[in-house]
């Protein structure tokens, strides 16, 4: 199964991905954990990257398309994977939709979890990430048992940041001028499906397996 995450910042993306990867054994793939562990490692594509997120941007298409279609390539994604934040720029679906073409491959669907703007600022102000095991949590809607540490490995929860309110209102705009015509996109092309990013969390995980086909 070939699955693409869309959806604004925020819409619960990554919590959705880590439950979608399990149930269907399919890597998860996020470019934001990519560029996020190349930082911390601080290699030259972090270096390169940081510049960009650090203030909201989106790293430019020269350096995301080739780093995608090098992951695509490895063999854990021959049973399928799920994209989660990779495309975000009408350059970065077509280039995908090129390799997929390349090699004789199909997507099954663009999966868009929907959720308003207004919800977005507080889901990512709320936002508390492990920068050991790469958990996501929110202070209000998925805390951790221990406030301030880890379920998963014990460590100190962090703030990413760019989940600032500046920041975060500069990605949402990013997000409408870059990201969204991707909507659009994938309905012509017969391939987007959506489902309600509003409800609780479980619920949403129900949602996205019924558009899967359980
Ligand atoms: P994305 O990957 O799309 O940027 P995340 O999955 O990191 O979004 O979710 C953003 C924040 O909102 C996180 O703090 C997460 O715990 C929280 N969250 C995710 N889904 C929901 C939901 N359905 N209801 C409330 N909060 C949610
Ligand atoms: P995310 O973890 O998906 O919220 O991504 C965090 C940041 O990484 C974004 O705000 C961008 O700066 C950068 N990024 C992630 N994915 C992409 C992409 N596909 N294209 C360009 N930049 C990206």
């Amino acid at each position: 199964m070939k699955i693409i995450l869309l959806g604004p910042p925020g819409a619960g993306k990554g919590t959705q991905a880590k439950s979608i990867s399990n149930r269907y054994s399919i890597p998860h793939i996020s470019t934001g954990d990519i560029f996020r562990k190349n930082i911390s490692e601080n290699t030259p594509l972090g270096v390169e990257a940081k510049k960009y997120i650090d203030n909201g941007q989106l790293v430019p298409d020269s350096v995301t398309i080739d780093m995608v279609k090098d992951r695509l390539q490895h063999d854990d994604c021959k049973k399928g994977y799920l994209l989660d934040g990779f495309p975000r720029t009408v350059a970065q679906a077509e280039a995908l939709q090129e390799f997929l073409d390349s090699r004789n491959e199909k997507l099954d669907t663009a999966l868009c979890i929907e959720v308003p703007s207004e919800f977005i600022l507080e889901r990512m102000t709320g936002r508390r990430v492990c920068p050991s095991c790469g958990a996501s949590y929110h202070i209000k809607f998925n805390p951790p048992a221990v406030e301030g540490k880890c379920d998963v490995c014990g460590s100190d929860v962090i703030q990413r940041k760019d989940d600032t309110v500046d920041t975060v209102k500069e990605r949402l705009d990013v997000y409408e001028r870059q990201t969204q015509p991707l909507i659009d996109f994938y309905k012509d092309k017969n391939l987007l499906s959506t489902v309600d990013g509003t409800q609780a969390i479980n619920s949403v995980f129900e949602s996205i397996c019924k558009v899967l086909g359980e």
